[in-house]
C-alpha cells in the first residue's frame, strides 16, 4: 500500500456514540461509552463525537470525564436558536462551556424545514450559522456544522443549500458536513451534488454523513469523496436509528485494502490497527450484548467462509481465486466449512488449521466426512460449530481423553406464587459427575432450566474446575428443523474464554434440554483440549 505520490489525507468521523445511540433498543451507560471511544481511539479514528452534553445525565457526565484520547473529541448540539443572541441561549452557553476539543453544531439548510419547522426566515437561520460558528471559534474550538437534509434541500433550493455551506466555511468552519438525514439519496445524485458544494467550498473542509436507508450508505460516502469529500462520518458496525448510518468497518475495509483509495487517501488507521478492525466490531456487539453480523463484510464470522468442496480445494491452492481481500489484514479468517457439501480437502484444511495432521489419503478422513454427512442428515450443522466439529474429529482419531463423566442429572421448571404474590418461573439442576475416582454433586438455581444446568454442570468439576473458571457463554440459539419425519431442536452454544477466544458448539435432539447438554458439554469439554488439560 506504499505509493510514490504523496497520497491525501482522509479523516474519520465516528457518531456511534451520537447517532449511534439513536438506535433502537441501544442504550449506553457512561461505563460503555468511555469503551467504545476507547476502542475507537486505539482504532486510529480521527473524531470521537460523544454526544450532546446538556441534553442527558450520562453525556454530560461523559464531557466531564478526564479522557486520554488521541482522537478530536466532539460535542454536539443545535446552533442558536432564532431570535435569540448566541450568549442569551442557554443551551448553546452549555455546549460552548463542554470540555471538548471540537463541536459540532446540527444546522437546517433545506428552506422548508426552516420555514416550517424552525419557523424562521432564511436569513435569521443564515445568521444563526454564522453566530454559532463564530462563538464556538472564539471559545477556541475546532468547528464542525452538519447540514442536516442538505440534499432534500439542495433539490429543493440549491441556491439556499450552498448559501448556508458557504457561510460557514466563511466563518470557520473546519468542516462542512454534506447530511442525508432520511438517508433516501443515491450514489449519483450524492456525486454530483457534492460536486456542486465543492465548487464554492473546497473539498478539504468538506464532509459526508449518509444514512442507510437504500443500503447505500457506504457507497455515498465514496461518492461523496470522489467528488472531493475528505471527511467521512459513520458508526462501528453500521449503528443508527432505522437502517443505521454508514458503517465505517466497512468503509475503513475499502479505504485500507482497495487499491484506488489506498494509493490516493492515507487514513489514520495504520496497516497494524487494521488488523484491530474484526475485533473492534465483535467487542462492540459484546457492548451491545448482542450477536455478531456473520454476513459482515470483511468481519462478518463467513465473510471468508467457503463452503462447497470444488471452491475449497481451489482456495487451498491460492487464496486469491475466491477471496477479495486477505482476511488477516483485518484480523478476520479463512473458514473452509465442514458440511455434507464439502469435499475431503475443507476436512483436510479444518484439521491443519487446528494443528491435526493426517495424509491426505488416511482412511479416517474419509470415515471422518461419512459421519459428518450422517449427522447433518439428522441436524447437525459443523459449519456453525467449529468446536463441535475439532472435537468429533479428534475423537474419531483417539485424541480426546474421558476427562469426566455425567453419570446423571435433573432439572426442573417449577411455577408458583412466591412470597409478595407474583407468579414466578423457578428452574433447579442437579448434576451427578464422576471425575478419577471421586462423585461430585453439584445443584444450581438459573433463569431458565438451561442456565440452571449449565450453572450446575460448570460448578464443581473436581481438579478441572481451575481451567474453565474463565468459561463463559455469549450466545445461545436454538432452531425446530423437521429432519425426516419429526421435529428435532438444534441448538448452538457460542462461549468465550478469558483470552477472549471464541467458539461455538452444537446439539441435536427431539428434546431441548438434551440438545443443550450435547452443547455445553462439547464446550466444557473444547475447553479442558484447549487448556491442554491433563487426562
Ligand atoms: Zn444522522
Amino acid at each position: 500500500m506504499v505509493s510514490a505520490m504523496p497520497r491525501e489525507r482522509l479523516y474519520l468521523f465516528d457518531t456511534t456514540l451520537r447517532d449511534g445511540a439513536q438506535t433502537n433498543g441501544v442504550d449506553f451507560t457512561l461505563h460503555d461509552k468511555l469503551a467504545i471511544a476507547a476502542l475507537l481511539d486505539d482504532l486510529g479514528v480521527d473524531y470521537i463525537e460523544g454526544g450532546y452534553p446538556g441534553a442527558n445525565p450520562t453525556d454530560t457526565e461523559l464531557f466531564a470525564q478526564n479522557r486520554d484520547l488521541r482522537a478530536t473529541f466532539t460535542a454536539f448540539g443545535m446552533t442558536r436558536r432564532p431570535g435569540r443572541s448566541a450568549a442569551n441561549d442557554p443551551g448553546l452557553v452549555a455546549l460552548l462551556d463542554a470540555h471538548a476539543d471540537a463541536i459540532c453544531f446540527v444546522a437546517k439548510t433545506w428552506d422548508y424545514h426552516v420555514r416550517v419547522a424552525l419557523e424562521t426566515t432564511l436569513e435569521d437561520n443564515l445568521a444563526s450559522i454564522r453566530d454559532s460558528v463564530r462563538a464556538a471559534k472564539a471559545k477556541g474550538r475546532e468547528v464542525l456544522l452538519d447540514c442536516e437534509h442538505f440534499f432534500d434541500g439542495y433539490k429543493a433550493n440549491p441556491a439556499y443549500a450552498l448559501a448556508c455551506a458557504k457561510a460557514a466555511h466563511q466563518d470557520g468552519a473546519r468542516w462542512v458536513v454534506l447530511c442525508d438525514t432520511n438517508g433516501g439519496t443515491l450514489p449519483h445524485e450524492v456525486e454530483a451534488i457534492v460536486r456542486a458544494v465543492t465548487a464554492v467550498v473546497p473539498g478539504d473542509h468538506v464532509g459526508i454523513h449518509a444514512h442507510n436507508d437504500t443500503e447505500q450508505a457506504v457507497a455515498n460516502s465514496l461518492a461523496a469523496m470522489r467528488a472531493g469529500a475528505r471527511h467521512i462520518q459513520g458508526t462501528l458496525n453500521g449503528l443508527g436509528e432505522r437502517c443505521g448510518n454508514a458503517n465505517l468497518v466497512s468503509l475503513i475495509g475499502n479505504l485500507k485494502l482497495k487499491p484506488e483509495y489506498a494509493e490516493s487517501f492515507e487514513i489514520g488507521v495504520t496497516d497494524d490497527k487494521l488488523a484491530h478492525l474484526t475485533r473492534a466490531s465483535r467487542s462492540l456487539d459484546e457492548i451491545l450484548n448482542r450477536a455478531s453480523n456473520r454476513h459482515a463484510p470483511y468481519v462478518g464470522d463467513s465473510a471468508f467462509a467457503t463452503k462447497a468442496g470444488i471452491h475449497a480445494s481451489a482456495i487451498l491452492k491460492d487464496p486469491a481465486t475466491y477471496e477479495h481481500v486477505r482476511p488477516e489484514m483485518v484480523g478476520n479468517r479463512r473458514k473452509l466449512l465442514v458440511s455434507d457439501q464439502a469435499g475431503r480437502s475443507n476436512v483436510l484444511a479444518e484439521l491443519e488449521r487446528v494443528g491435526i495432521t493426517v495424509g491426505r489419503d488416511d482412511p479416517r478422513v474419509a470415515r471422518l466426512l461419512d459421519v459428518v454427512k450422517e449427522r447433518e442428515a439428522v441436524g447437525y450443522a459443523y459449519e456453525a460449530a467449529d468446536a463441535s466439529f475439532e472435537l468429533l474429529a479428534r475423537r474419531m482419531l483417539g485424541k480426546v481423553p474421558q476427562y469426566f463423566d455425567v453419570t446423571r442429572f435433573d432439572v426442573n421448571v417449577e411455577q408458583r406464587i412466591n412470597a409478595v404474590g407474583d407468579r414466578v418461573t423457578v428452574s433447579m439442576a442437579v448434576v451427578k459427575v464422576a471425575v478419577g475416582g471421586e462423585n461430585l454433586i453439584s445443584a444450581a438455581e438459573g433463569i431458565g432450566p438451561v442456565n440452571a444446568l449449565d450453572l450446575a454442570l460448570r460448578k464443581d468439576l473436581g481438579k478441572y474446575q481451575s481451567y474453565i473458571k474463565g468459561l463463559n457463554l455469549t450466545d445461545y440459539r436454538v432452531r425446530i428443523l423437521n429432519a425426516g419425519t419429526e421435529a428435532v431442536t438444534r441448538v448452538l452454544i457460542e462461549s468465550e474464554d478469558e483470552n477472549g477466544e471464541r467458539w461455538t458448539t452444537i446439539g441435536v435432539s427431539p428434546n431441548i434440554i438434551d440438545a443443550s447438554f450435547q452443547a455445553l458439554m462439547d464446550s466444557i469439554v473444547y475447553k479442558l483440549v484447549k487448556s491442554g488439560a491433563p487426562a
